[in-house]
């Protein structure tokens, strides 16, 4: 059955990249809803419009520590000649107004607080003189008269109610992707927690006799498993939850006893086992348990991948990507696969990397027709960002990943890129685009 599957075309072509993507985004959908306290929100997606049940502010107040005056009695306020005014009550945040101010009166007020009624203007400390006397009010600090010096316009550093947000009003709409500058925003409104889109669940297996786990000893012909934990950081930087299986040996029971464990999840990624090695019994096992296509994308690194569903005990469908082994081909393919994969189940916008325009410093070949993905370090100099590939490219060097912050991409038409042309860059890693003067 999977030899039936395997490497299979569309015609005798290649897929495209793209045509790749479209295939495994059909297959996907967005997840269920569940309630989640706003710190955790954070980076998901919201399931519902959101929409105010307040007024924010909830009462007209004041925008500076002053005086609450009507406007009408302080026309004639001009330098040299101030109006004096009876002071009547302190009004502090969270305080409720206990009286009226009437014509000749004012109200001491403090930023926040509810602007009295009769009130229409507040004048701020600086512009006033307060004049200890007879004190008429319960607090000892509030001066008999305010002498009001300079005239502000009416209305002045008053904030009428729903002003910022206004009852019934859409906050946010379905769909948003969270980030920590919202939360505030939420909680303004009273909200604790927001219905979001859950995050997925990846599972993650590597495959290969010739694993072992870091921090183990490693035997003679024996290699560190490096796509295990690279694709578990992989998955928590694109919003999924990682649930490590571990290693599978390339023999069909071992994998098949781990298929359950990586059966639990929303989308299973493995890696390693679906080129054409004579080993590669993954792809028959896999075959075995759903409907598997394994295609070459037309692309360099990450050509051979497998894309299909799997189906548990209870007949669940579970997706199933298999990356292939070469860890900076399973590094790539996961940006280009498996990250929109989660953002779509995120419920997320597909928000592409951010792509820049670089000059190149150094050439790329391109012999064989596929869209190359050269990591390169993106760098801003003079006024425009340049690329220079991480040394060899081989999808095995790891090493070329590990100074790279970004993805040049040089079209399958383009047989060769030349020092000085313009390139465009995905860039994975901003934090890391150093200016150079
Ligand atoms: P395969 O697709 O199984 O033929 O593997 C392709 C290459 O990737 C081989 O050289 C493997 O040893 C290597 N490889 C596979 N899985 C891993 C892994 N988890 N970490 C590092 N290298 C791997
Ligand atoms: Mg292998």
């Amino acid at each position: 059955m999977g030899t039936d599957h395997a490497h299979r075309h569309y015609g005798d072509e290649m897929l495209s990249v793209e045509e790749a993507q479209e295939h495994i985004l059909s297959a996907l959908s967005v997840l269920e809803p569940e309630e989640k306290p706003l710190i955790e929100a954070i980076g998901q997606v919201l399931a519902r419009d959101v929409v105010s049940t307040i007024d924010i502010p909830p009462l007209t107040n004041s925008a500076m520590d002053g005086y609450a005056v009507r406007y009408n009695d302080i026309v004639g306020v001009s330098e040299g000649s101030p109006v004096k005014l009876r002071v009547i009550d302190e009004i502090a945040a969270g305080a409720l107004p206990l009286k009226e101010v009437t014509a000749g009166t004012a109200s001491r007020i403090m930023t926040g607080a509810p602007i009295p009624v009769g009130a229409d203007t507040v004048i701020p400390f600086e512009d006033t003189d307060e004049i200890r006397g007879r004190v008429d009010h319960e607090s000892a600090l509030v001066p008999a008269y305010v002498a009001i010096r300079y005239i502000s316009p009416k209305g002045s550093s008053v904030r009428p109610a729903g002003q910022d947000v206004q009852q019934g009003q859409l906050v946010y709409p379905a769909g948003t992707m969270i980030r920590s500058v919202d939360v505030g925003g939420f909680a303004s409104i009273g909200l604790g927690s927001v219905p979001v889109i859950r995050r997925p669940v990846v599972s993650i297996l590597s495959t290969g006799n010739e694993l072992v786990f870091p921090g183990g000893k490693l035997g003679e012909g024996q290699i560190y498993d490096a796509n295990g934990i690279g694709l578990i950081a992989a998955v928590l930087a694109s919003g999924g939850i990682p649930n490590f299986v571990g290693i599978a040996k390339d023999n069909v029971d071992d994998l098949n006893n781990k298929l359950d464990e990586c059966l639990k999840g929303d989308l299973l990624v493995t890696s390693a086992g679906v080129s054409k090695g004579d080993f590669d019994i993954v792809k028959d096992v896999l075959a075995a348990r759903g409907e598997m296509g394994f295609w070459s994308v037309r692309m360099r690194p990450g050509k051979p991948l497998a894309f299909g569903t799997l189906y548990d005990e209870s007949g669940k469908a579970v997706p199933h990507l298999g990356l292939p082994g070469n860890p900076v081909s399973a590094l790539v393919a996961f940006e280009i696969f498996v990250r929109p994969s989660i953002q779509k189940m995120l419920g997320a916008p597909t928000v592409l990397r951010d792509t820049v325009e670089a000059v190149l410093q150094n050439s790329i070949d391109n012999n064989d027709g596929r869209r190359v993905y050269a990591r390169v370090i993106v760098q801003y100099k003079d006024g425009v960002y340049i690329a220079s590939t991480t040394g060899d490219q081989g999808s095995n060097l790891l090493s070329s990943m590990l100074r790279a912050n970004g993805l040049a991409i040089c079209p399958e038409t383009q047989r060769s890129l030349n020092v000085g042309d313009k390139i465009r860059v995905h860039v994975t890693d901003w934090t890391r685009v150093e200016q150079v003067l």
